[in-house]
């Protein structure tokens, strides 16, 4: 065979990158490997994938159900993504997690797959300088970014201009009256991704595209003036890029997340997988673009507004809108208090300008827990 088989390690292999991850894997059996998996607390699927892939290594939080799982135990997710017997690491745990175990392939010289944009959002200075440091480029996962790279591809020019698209979410034809009283069940109904439960909630306020603003802000190193988003309903489009001469490149496809996920795994070949249905122009028939209604996606700006401040900012907002979602999804707060909830964390914020890796998840955990317990106080 001409292509070396690649070794795949999965972080948050029960999520829904991370099962997509695998559906990838499954159709390519002489292409990749599992070598290792990991996974919160779906323990009976994380069983049913050990028995499926057999691979070498395994971790869960749960350590007594780690103990009756087949596969070595490696200790720490840092561990995991460092193994010697690992080529590629696919990211796609959620949240802060997923940080150590980035800094730590990139340091090893793997290639990392990231879908788990929070990583840049809490540190992409960090994390780019690390990537710099050790030459080794970060693959997005997210469709977005990586629609933006594959239109970079072979562009040696000045890039004028991102622009990334957005669906608008699950409540995109609602007012901003019909918005205070939503449910999570509603909010939970993306009209065009399957994802899962945090990023759908995120896609709803938009904070995801702020996030995606930020990720690609540090990704392609590219100013935030020259980054627009656009409302695009179909989700057809994943991004586009205006080079010097002003033409614009759009990437198009179906909205299904194995086709980003394989184009990370086998970059720089590309391959045909017989199981993702192909994109048929005619089926689709038009293409709408709308500029986005900034009054009905508060979260929007404050979002990149905050993400884009140096240090522990993006941690801050990282930590505060995990817990807004989190609230929203336990119905303690309203989808429409998301915005005040990252208000209060952000209004409470001491800053640190030189963070270190540590330093910046304590402040997530500072942004959540302060988040949370505001919410308490003000619900008695
Ligand atoms: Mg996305």
């Amino acid at each position: 065979m001409a292509h070396p088989m690649r070794r795949v390690a999965v972080l948050g292999s029960t999520g829904s990158v991370g099962t997509q991850t695998l559906d990838v894997v499954r159709a390519f059996p002489d292409r990749f490997k599992i070598v290792a998996l990991s996974a919160g607390r779906n323990i009976e699927l994380l069983a049913q994938q050990i028995d499926e892939f057999s691979p070498e290594y395994v971790l869960c939080e749960d350590a007594e159900a780690l103990k009756s799982l087949p596969g070595r135990d490696c200790g720490t997710l840092e561990e995991m993504a460092a193994l010697p017997e690992v080529d590629v690491v696919m990211v796609s745990t959620v949240g802060s997690a997923g940080l150590l175990p980035t800094v730590r392939a990139l340091e090893a010289g793997k290639i990392v797959a990231l879908a788990n944009k929070e990583v840049l959002i809490m540190a992409g200075e960090q994390v780019m300088d690390i990537s710099r440091r050790y030459n080794n480029q970060i693959l997005p996962v997210d469709s977005e970014p990586s629609a933006i790279w594959q239109c970079m591809l072979g562009e040696r020019d000045a890039i004028r201009k991102l622009i990334i698209t957005a669906s608008g979410g699950a409540f995109r034809d609602k007012s901003p009256a019909e918005l205070a009283n939503v449910s999570p069940e509603e909010a939970l109904k993306h009209p065009t991704w399957s994802m899962g439960r945090k990023i759908t909630i995120d896609s709803a306020t938009l904070v995801n595209k702020a996030f995606e603003v930020i990720e690609a802000h540090w990704l392609f190193d590219m100013p935030y003036d020259q980054i627009e988003v656009v409302v695009h309903r179909q989700s057809i489009v994943h991004s586009m890029i205006e080079t010097a001469d002003g033409i614009v490149k759009a990437h198009l496809g179906s909205p299904d997340m194995r086709y980003p996920i394989q184009y990370a795994l086998s970059h720089p070949e590309r391959i045909f997988n017989p199981g993702l249905k192909p994109f048929d122009p005619v089926e689709i028939g038009s293409l709408t673009f709308e500029a986005m209604d900034s009054k009905l996606y508060p979260c929007f700006e404050l979002a990149i507004d905050v993400g884009r401040r140096p240090g522990t900012w993006g941690a801050a907002l990282m930590g505060a809108d995990e817990a807004a979602v989190d609230m929203f999804l336990e119905n303690r707060i309203k989808f429409t208090e998301i915005p005040d909830v990252i208000r209060g964390v952000v209004a409470q914020h001491t800053a640190k300008d030189t963070p270190n890796l540590d330093e910046i998840i304590q402040t997530a955990e500072w942004a959540y827990d302060t988040a949370r317990s505001a919410a308490v106080g003000s619900s008695n």
